[in-house]
């Protein structure tokens, strides 16, 4: 059976960074990554890739290059744990022990929940950025358009990086608008929730520019199905239950999300399957030598990796405590960021905590839509992703 001092499950954002600073920390840690692919994407990314500002290719860099020097890399799958044994089986076919377990795999895209998405996603006029399989449709279609209805989804429960699914909306809106075509396109946003944003202070604004862009939006509509051959998206409403159908021309879908099942169905998982860790500590609530971070954790805030970035030094101040005995005493406070593009020069900055009160890095009022907080986006944070957080320098 192979051992590791320290296991990271996922290199993703969080296990990638979390390496990179247990290795800033301590360069004789003995620590392994179990990651299946070859390829790490810089997902916030794709907004843009989907908006036509990046070629799909540019969101990607090669996982080995960002392994950090000195941690194994175990190109392999988890199947499922055994937390009381200190072990974890592979898919192919390993037993990996551990002393210390760090859990971050991510979130899991539901496609197979919305009936007729698998199949129809990429073509005739069904896109969505939630894949890099899928997120080159997205621009395809909203280049395409000249007319009709562009319709844009957001599904009941948690996705990643909430505001997300309104951005590409915002973006195609201004598309169509500097094209010449917005007077022929309906531009639709549906959402399964009751409001556009949870944070007051950024929703007021956010409801002011669709308004203003003319976005018609449908709140409490849940997409259930897409049928493809007579382009109708079928929502049932989450109050009444009742069936809607929008016809739609193009049709951006942002699918169901969970925790992986893997996840789910371990006894490291709590309510709603999420890896169940201590909100501040982000130590697991019943194994003391396991922790978790990003979008797989249960930590009660949006899921985005500005989350992760302020997650990262917990988990990493907080294990090495457990490693000597010491009580945890790094804590999180729940912020999270979400830079919601309102177009292709314009950008609401949101960032807040667990009690959802604004929590801003810049002096001034960040849910001011500004040109400068868009070229953060674009330029900005990609380069302090793979330069700094990557390397866990920041
Ligand atoms: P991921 O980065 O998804 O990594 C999980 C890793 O675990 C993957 O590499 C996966 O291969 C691996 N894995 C999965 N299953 C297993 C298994 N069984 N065994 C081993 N490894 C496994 N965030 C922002 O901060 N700002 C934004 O503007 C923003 N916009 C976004 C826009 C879009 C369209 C999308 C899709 C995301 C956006 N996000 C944004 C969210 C951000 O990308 C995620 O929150 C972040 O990547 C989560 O990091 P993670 O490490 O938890 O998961």
């Amino acid at each position: 059976m192979d051992h590791h001092q320290i296991v990271i499950v996922g290199g993703g954002t969080a296990g990638i960074t979390v390496a990179a600073r247990l290795k800033n920390a301590d360069p004789s840690l003995d620590i392994a990554i179990i990651e299946p692919s070859e390829k790490h994407y810089y997902q916030p990314l794709w907004t843009l890739v989907g908006g036509g500002m990046f070629k799909p290719v540019e969101s990607g860099r090669d996982e080995a290059d960002l392994i950090p020097y000195g941690v194994k890399w175990i190109q392999d799958r988890v199947d499922s744990f055994s937390p009381g044994a200190n072990s974890l089986f592979t898919r192919g076919g390993e037993t990996i022990g551990y002393d210390y377990l760090i859990v971050a795999p991510g979130i899991q895209v539901n496609w197979d929940q919305v009936k007729g998405l698998k199949e129809s996603v990429g073509k005739d006029g069904v896109c969505s950025n939630y894949s890099i399989d899928t997120v080159a449709s997205t621009w395809k279609f909203i280049s395409e358009l000249k007319e009709g209805v562009a319709l844009f989804t957001q599904p009941a429960g948690a996705v990643k990086c909430g505001g997300a699914p309104q951005k590409i909306c915002y973006l195609a809106e201004d598309h169509f608008r500097r094209s010449g075509v917005r007077k022929n396109i309906e531009v639709i946003f549906t959402l399964a929730g009751p409001r556009l944003f949870a944070v007051d202070k950024y929703r007021e604004v956010l409801e002011k520019v669709a308004s203003r862009k003319g976005v018609e939006t449908r709140f409490r509509h849940n997409l259930v199905e897409v049928r493809a051959a007579s382009k109708e998206a079928i929502y049932r409403h989450m109050d009444t239950n009742d069936e809607i159908v929008i016809k739609y021309d193009m049709i951006h879908v942002t699918p169901p999300m969970s925790a992986p099942d893997f996840v789910s169905q371990s006894e490291l998982a709590g309510e709603g399957g999420w890896v169940e860790v201590d909100k501040h500590s982000l130590q697991h609530t019943r194994f003391a030598n396991v922790f978790s971070l990003g979008d797989a954790s249960s930590l009660p805030t949006s899921k985005t990796g500005a989350a992760i970035r302020k997650q990262a030094p917990v988990v990493v101040e907080n294990l090495l405590a457990t490693m000597k005995q010491e009580p945890c005493q790094a804590s999180y406070d729940g912020y999270t960021s979400c830079p919601v593009v309102t177009g292709y020069d314009s950008l609401v900055l949101a960032e807040f905590d667990y009690s959802g009160q604004p929590a801003e890095t810049f002096p001034f009022d960040q849910s001011r839509e500004r040109f400068s907080m868009f070229l953060l986006k674009k330029f900005g944070l990609p380069a302090l992703y793979w330069h700094g957080m990557l390397r866990g320098r920041v």
